[in-house]
């Protein structure tokens, strides 16, 4: 059917022409935005450069295009480590990356991203969503006009990678070793050196022996830097990053600036993004596991009972002398450990039960 007979037949022309042209003047006036995503993560890296590219990419067309968010990587508008203080200060809109690099700013970011013997992938969105966490976040991060929400879980991490055995506590001794976060703090109370290096720059530092050690994420991230080239060991589990949480942070004035139905475009895409990362993940670990082992005969090794015991108990310590530096952080630790405590009871009987049974 022509369309000119089509409008005829749908009612009149005149009626339909009127409609558009009255429809028109506010199509035409609807406001556009471009915003500016920095990441802490090289471009395009797998999981957590291209879950920044999914986020950009699903706000993008669920506005229509009314709102474009164009990705950069580390480096190509500002250094890994100063996202937040350019979505800050609104040199960038939005920014992704984890909350653990920013303990600079405050101890407490840092229960935000990931809790040495903390909670797992599942508990920390039981937290932030429904136990109190997204409220402490977004009161944290508005004093520097912020507002956050979580982006990502890489799920429970990996060790790390050594050139040597990890027989006891001893062997942590004098270990130069690139973890951030607390986990970091813990290795230090532990006899080693914690160092925190942006990712683009693992590799070469653990290949020229600049660090002794390194952790990054699991094996999907792992065998894409390469890591398994650089050294021997490959240890488990991660008991410094048991669910990482990756987090999206946006401008405050720009956020108040979108109407609302953009504002709410923008949060339900970070919500999104938040379950597909974890989800892809959980599948491409897997794979990437298996090529290391078989196709790299990459050595794995678990953490023996007692440096795993001795760790959590160093764990425990560095994390309460943390809290009780300020105000703020003790009661983000206080709704922490209180959830971890109720979580814990549950899935003892749940989860870990079942693990256990499918293992029998
Ligand atoms: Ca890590």
């Amino acid at each position: 059917m022509k369309r000119r007979d089509f409008i005829k037949k749908a009612g009149g022309g005149t009626l339909l022409a009127t409609g558009l042209a009255a429809a028109a003047p506010t199509l035409m006036a609807a406001p556009q935005f471009r915003w500016k995503m920095v990441t802490t993560w090289p471009k395009n890296f797998p999981g957590l450069g291209t879950g920044a590219n999914k986020l950009a990419k699903l706000i993008t067309e669920m506005s229509g295009g009314r709102l474009r968010v164009k990705v950069y990587g580390a480096k190509e508008l500002v250094p890994a480590f100063e996202v937040f203080d350019a979505v800050s200060r609104g040199t960038a809109e939005m920014g992704h990356g984890a909350a653990y690099y920013w303990k600079g700013k405050s101890e407490a970011a840092q229960f935000f991203a990931a809790v040495p013997f903390g909670l797992n992938a599942q508990e920390m969105n039981g937290w932030l969503y429904y136990g109190g966490g997204m409220k402490l976040w977004q009161e944290l991060y508005a004093r520097f006009n912020l507002v956050p929400s979580p982006a990502g879980n890489t799920g429970v991490q990996m060790g790390g990678w050594f050139n040597k055995e990890i027989n006891s506590l001893k062997d942590l001794k004098g270990l130069k070793m690139r973890i951030p976060g607390l986990g970091g703090e813990v290795l230090k109370r532990a006899g080693g050196t914690p160092v925190n290096l942006p990712g683009g720059e693992l590799y070469t530092s653990l290949q020229s022996g600049a660090i002794d050690a390194t952790e990054w994420v699991g094996p999907y991230n792992d065998l894409a830097f390469g890591l398994y080239k650089a050294a021997k060991y490959y240890y488990y589990p991660g008991w410094h990053e048991p669910g990482t949480t990756l987090e999206a942070i946006i401008n405050q004035k720009a956020l108040a600036a979108l109407p609302k139905d953009l504002q709410t475009i923008v949060l339900n895409a970070c919500k999104v993004v938040n379950q597909d990362m974890l989800a892809e993940y959980t599948a491409r670990n897997n794979a990437a596991l298996h090529t290391l082992i078989t196709k790299h005969k990459v050595e794995l090794r678990q953490f023996p009972d007692d440096v795993l015991k001795k760790l959590r108990q160093l764990s425990d310590e560095v994390v309460a002398e943390i809290a009780a530096k300020d105000k703020f952080t003790s009661k983000v630790y206080r709704s922490f450990k209180q959830f971890r405590d109720e979580a814990m009871a549950w899935h003892r009987i749940s989860e870990q039960a079942y693990l256990r049974a499918r293992e029998m």
